[in-house]
């Protein structure tokens, strides 16, 4: 492989040392047009080194923008990735297991916003994870803060897929935009409607009643208030209970996973624990959504908003995009657990 000066070297033990690193890296490579090297990949994990998620994240980036890549493999801990101009069009990826559908869309979707055309991709995977985005908050939090931005995109699922067996489909269809309108979220606005979701995939809906009767005991939710949805083709059963929290800003997803062994009442308590946390404090941004807004705020330039204390997944993303882009995050602990997240860009306050 042809080396370049203008190469980006990344220890991908910094900060929390996990999968975002290699992630945003690819996210900014392709943006950027810079070639990238990652070493030490996910030091920070108990297994470190690309497992099938990552993987498929690197063969989603270099088909999306022609890259030659080395070290792709699996258990690799260096890669290097050397971009080229990002084309538009179908693509397709397949992960193999229950991986993460949506990390890989959130890891093309900076570089596809900057394409010739439309594009759209289709990813086969886990649509609902434990320590990924559930599709629902890709579709209801993250996707319309994006549209804010002025991001068009379109999300389906096609199919649900849960742990162990996977095999599900997202398909996502993104529009390319000149420029980002900047983002400031500092308050989240009256609470609009709120809904209590339970998803269920082959499983009976005496968990649903069980895990709905919880959230309205202890959160005081109506009947009205809820949904029960019971998603076909499943490969192996799954259950997700989420609240949503639509406010007149931002809109948030809660979400706890059903698993064997595991009382319908404990689900219930741990998004309602969640979603205490958020509606007590008063900051419209939640833990996850912060870690996931810093990329299209370095995009568009400028930016800020208002959340609680910052996650190492967090601070850990400020450093990989700080170390691509001429900005900096500013952070300012505002009391009671509060943060208020700005940016300068070439040194300019926003
Ligand atoms: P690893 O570090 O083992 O490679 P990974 O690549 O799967 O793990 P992380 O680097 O931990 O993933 O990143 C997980 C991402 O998923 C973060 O952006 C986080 O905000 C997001 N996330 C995790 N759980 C949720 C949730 N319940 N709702 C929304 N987003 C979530």
């Amino acid at each position: 492989m042809k080396m370049r000066d203008d190469m980006i070297n990344i220890d991908g033990g910094l900060g929390e040392g996990g999968g975002q690193v290699l992630r945003t890296s690819l996210s900014l490579s392709m943006v950027t047009g810079r070639p990238v090297r990652i070493q030490q990949i996910r030091a920070g994990r108990a297994k470190p080194g690309l497992l099938r998620q990552h993987l498929a994240a690197v063969r989603a980036s270099a088909d999306l923008c022609g890259a030659q890549v080395e070290g792709n493999r699996p258990g690799s801990e260096e890669l290097t990735f050397l971009p080229g101009p990002v084309r538009d069009g179908a693509f397709k990826v397949v992960i193999g297991t229950a991986g993460s559908t949506t990390l890989v869309l959130q890891t093309v979707l900076p570089a596809m916003l900057q394409a010739p055309g439309p594009c759209l991709i289709s990813v086969e995977g886990g649509t609902h994870n434990p320590m990924s985005p559930p599709v629902e908050f890709l579709q209801r939090s993250f996707l319309p803060l994006m549209a804010k931005m002025g991001v068009e995109t379109e999300l389906e699922l096609i199919r649900p897929g849960f742990y162990p067996a996977g095999g599900g489909e997202l398909r996502l269809q993104v529009r390319p935009v000149e420029k980002l309108t900047p983002l400031v979220l500092k308050a989240r606005g009256p609470l609009k409607k709120r809904t209590a979701r339970c998803v269920l995939a082959d499983l009976g809906e005496g968990i649903a009643k069980r895990e709905l009767r919880e959230v309205r005991r202890l959160l005081d939710f109506r009947e009205e208030d809820q949904e029960v949805v019971m998603l076909e083709g499943a490969r192996s059963p799954g259950n997700v209970l989420q609240l949503i929290l639509e406010s007149a800003e931002v809109t948030e997803v809660f979400t706890a996973f059903g698993e064997l062994g595991v009382p319908s009442a404990q689900v219930a308590k741990n998004v309602c624990k969640q979603a205490r946390a958020y509606l007590g404090a008063d900051a419209p941004v939640g833990r996850h959504l912060a870690d996931q807004l810093l990329l299209p705020m370095a995009l568009a330039g400028k930016g800020r908003f208002r959340t609680l204390k910052l996650s190492r997944h967090t601070t850990t993303n400020m450093k990989v995009i700080q170390a691509f882009l001429p900005v900096r995050f500013r952070i300012e602990e505002l009391g009671d657990g509060m943060v208020d997240v700005k940016m300068e860009t070439n040194g300019e306050e926003v």
